[in-house]
């Protein structure tokens, strides 16, 4: 016979308690291991003990999220269930083990990079790395809270079994089934209010999260991370699954590099220019140079290679977006801007190089892999890192980096050394790759030994005192690049070599409201934003003996200086000075080509054509 079926709404909301109440040591351990990651990993690190608070929809977040767990072991058989909490609990315990230990040695928790480096890692680098950080030290704070945690939950499991045990000697009264409904009733009343109140509070950020996993590149998940309300991974497991994803992603892109890279073809290299050098530099915006007007001193050098005839700078450059990795994947690529495809369906231009027979040196003074790195720096390496690809691309390259830019000088220099044992090459590619003016500013020249600028030199009345100091402090980490890119072209000097400066975007730093500095990531570009996140200074210094031997080539540069470029395009004009006949180059984005496009569209950011907007 069926059982009458009975409607019972009041059964129905104590059943919203009872995924709680079959979990209940679940809930309140695994509510208490994401209540200490998320109290104690507060992002970013240099900010935890300068005001920075933690995600403060944690509770609700963690409430939803535990629950929406619990609900689904409902699901499993009660025999396999005690198995699968088990595992769960390993696995979400040393999550945040991991996360935490990351945090507190690296200053971050876990990121692409570092699932990248962990897989990248033998067992023998794992355990060298492990009995260097592995100390009584490391089990304190965040670390020693959650094995504390791990301590009750053992000493509570034992106890709660050792209880079960005595109880059920015992023989208890029957309580009366309708009574015990009142507090599942109240209970369940409860969850309800705490399930809609954290719905309706965090329901932005997992839109966001929904959001942030949905994107075919990692240039687009970057993108994401640069709106206001991009998802906030805020415990562990999203911060892994985040990890995996960007790194599939990245892994598409290297796949489609190697296809594009095996299908490169040279006919013919002259080394016409025999010493080709490319300085990539940071965040320089272009009316803070003095080379392009600017009224305070801080290019000098520059000024100096200009006035002797050495250096064409030229007038109208503008980068292609406004994030170094986007930059870097345009200008490294022989895609350009507005072709069909993708950047990566294109191959690299120092692959390029190498095939051709010249000697490719990279010295990079921020995409080594590093732990503590962010999406933008995991965006911008990852393809420079790839093992196989990074072969593929560079006879040598550095494999550290230095506080200061002098370091790359340092570097060059060391891999020069080792260079001049070997064979002597027809030609040299060199890539330098300057920390530049990056964030943050004071960190970016030796402050007792380079400072010029101070903010009482500065007679602007609408910025505050402490804009100003960073006002000068971006002004002497100008100063600071001139020297180094000056002692670069002293490196050339007698040598037949051209040296190219290109710094890889502009950056605001306090010309024009709203005053601000860094960089903005809207979606909307203006003249205002063009002129100071995408308007770069781009010039070509010329040693003597290449002046000298390619006055055509020189005078072409010359006659050249005030075309409108982007930058996209670089790497046919460094095709054509390398000599290299090959299919894959284009003379109408060769800058100095009778045959380049003047009015080639500078499309910004994939959307808005820089040639359109009202100056
Ligand atoms: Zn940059």
């Amino acid at each position: 016979m069926r059982k009458k079926r009975n409607i019972n709404p009041l059964k129905w909301i104590a059943w919203l308690f009872s995924p709680i109440q079959k979990n209940g040591a679940f809930f309140v351990f695994m509510f208490a291991l994401g209540w200490i990651c998320t109290q104690h990993e507060i992002m970013p690190y240099y900010l935890r003990n300068k005001g920075a608070e933690p995600y403060e929809l944690s509770a609700p977040e963690l409430f939803l999220d535990i629950y929406a767990v619990c609900c689904l072991l409902m699901l499993i058989p009660k025999k396999i269930r005690i198995w699968v909490k088990a595992l769960l609990y390993v696995f979400f315990y040393g999550l945040a083990l991991v996360d935490m230990f990351c945090y507190e040695r690296f200053e971050s928790t876990l990121t692409p990079t570092m699932l990248m480096l962990a897989m990248e890692t033998t067992g023998q680098e794992a355990s060298e790395f492990l009995s260097g950080y592995l100390n009584w030290d490391s089990l304190k704070d965040g670390v020693g809270w959650i094995l504390l945690l791990i301590g009750g939950h053992f000493l509570w499991t034992i106890i709660r079994s050792v209880g079960a045990r005595i109880t059920k000697r015992m023989i208890l009264p029957k309580v009366n089934e309708s009574l015990l409904m009142i507090p599942k009733v109240i209970m369940g009343l409860l969850v309800g209010w705490c399930l809609y109140s954290a719905v309706s509070q965090t329901w932005d950020n997992k839109m966001a999260i929904k959001r942030l996993f949905s994107y075919d590149t990692i240039g687009q998940v970057e993108h994401e991370m640069t709106k206001k309300d991009c998802a906030k991974l805020y415990i562990p497991v999203y911060r892994l699954a985040f990890g995996l994803y960007a790194n599939g992603l990245a892994d598409t892109q290297i796949d489609q590099l190697k296809a594009a890279s095996d299908k490169i073809v040279v006919d013919s290299c002259s080394y016409r220019v025999p010493n080709i050098v490319v300085v990539i530099g940071e965040s320089y915006n272009k009316h803070h140079s003095q080379l392009y007007g600017y009224q305070k001193p801080t290019t000098p050098r520059q000024v100096a290679m200009e006035a002797e005839g050495s250096l064409v700078k030229f007038t109208d450059v503008v980068s292609s977006w406004n994030l170094t990795s986007f930059v870097f994947k345009h200008m490294l690529s022989l895609y350009a801007v507005g072709d069909s495809g993708e950047w990566c369906d294109k191959p690299l231009f120092p692959e390029v190089f190498r095939k051709a027979g010249y000697h490719v040196t990279f010295v990079t003074n921020q995409f080594e892999p590093k732990a503590k790195e962010a999406v933008y720096d995991f965006s911008g390496g990852f393809f420079l890192n790839d093992p196989e690809l990074s072969q593929r691309q560079f006879d040598q390259r550095s494999t550290r980096t230095h506080r200061f830019d002098d370091g790359v000088l340092k570097e060059y220099d060391n891999l020069k050394k080792k260079e001049d044992t070997l064979t002597l090459t027809k030609g040299n590619l060199v890539i330098l790759h300057l920390m530049g003016s990056h964030v943050d500013y004071r960190a970016r020249y030796p402050q007792k030994t380079n400072t010029v600028f101070k903010p009482s030199m500065y007679n602007r009345p609408e910025l505050t005192d402490k804009q100003r100091q960073i006002l000068a402090h971006y002004d002497n980490s100008l100063l600071y690049n001139d020297s180094i890119v000056a002692a670069i072209t002293q490196r050339f000097a007698d040598k037949d070599a051209v040296v190219i400066y290109v710094p890889d975007h502009g950056e605001e730093i306090f010309d024009g409201s709203p005053y601000m500095y860094g960089r903005m990531h809207g979606a909307n570009i203006d003249y205002r934003l063009a002129r100071n996140e995408m308007e770069i200074p781009f010039w070509v210094w010329g040693s003597p003996l290449y002046r000298e031997n390619h006055p055509y080539g020189w005078m072409a540069i010359q006659n050249a200086k005030n075309r409108p470029m982007m930058t996209d395009a670089l790497p046919h004009f460094l095709m054509y000075l390398g000599g290299i006949s090959s299919p894959l180059y284009r003379p109408e984005l060769n800058v100095i080509s009778p045959e380049y496009d003047v009015k080639r569209p500078r499309i910004l950011k994939n959307v808005t054509d820089y040639n359109s907007l009202k100056k």
